[in-house]
């Protein structure tokens, strides 16, 4: 094909690099693009089963503010104690946990799971995944302690009520049944919804 024959693309300038909404530049556009760190390498939008290395320069990986480079190039870049975006020096830390951003690798098959980037309205958390899920998790295991505490006392109250007296056990027995709906209602707050399916 003379596509294959022609020359690799001229990606000389930081704004050839910006592609603020992948879908559009490589599924639809096509765009064909060099790694802009090396200038040499050129960025093959691939699926991921025929990527054979994770750090193939060829791989375009996608910064959070629209810039793309070849991953092996970016992975250089950002391995120092400040990492920051070659191109518009956005610092790639979560503001509050403090760990590193990572780039998103560009798939065809996995090109509409990459987050928004910021110019489309994409956000940057305050900590990382792991700190936001090990911080719900934390809140949510508080919570459901004091509550296990709670309904023990109620239970016992329960087994302690009079059987004589049925409007006494049935009260008991509706505290019971308010507190386990509520542990549920902590949790699915804090956690969102168990998964039902498996
Ligand atoms: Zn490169
Ligand atoms: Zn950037
Ligand atoms: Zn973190």
């Amino acid at each position: 094909m003379a596509q294959s024959q022609a020359p690799a693309p001229n990606t000389s300038s930081w704004d050839d690099c910006f592609v603020p909404d992948p879908r559009y530049t490589f599924l639809y556009a096509k765009k064909r693009m060099a790694c802009i760190i090396c200038k040499e390498n050129e960025l093959v939008f691939q699926t991921e089963m025929r990527a054979c290395d994770d750090s193939d320069d060829s791989i375009p990986v996608l910064l959070p503010c629209g810039h793309v480079f070849g991953q092996a190039c970016l992975e250089n870049w950002l391995d120092n104690p400040n990492p920051a975006c070659p191109a518009c020096k956005i610092a790639l830390v979560y503001p509050v946990c403090g760990h590193n951003i990572q780039s998103r690798p560009l798939y065809e098959d996995t090109i509409f799971h990459v987050p928004k980037t910021i110019p489309e309205g994409g956000e940057i958390n305050a900590s990382c995944e792991i700190c936001l899920e090990g911080t719900k998790h934390n809140v949510a295991r508080q919570r459901w302690d004091s509550l296990v505490q709670v309904l023990a006392q109620a239970e016992y109250r329960l087994s302690c009520c009079d059987p004589n007296n049925p409007l006494g056990t049935e009260a008991c027995r509706r505290h019971v049944e308010d507190i386990r709906k509520l542990m549920d209602e902590v949790v699915e707050q804090t956690m969102g919804p168990r998964p039902r399916q498996w």
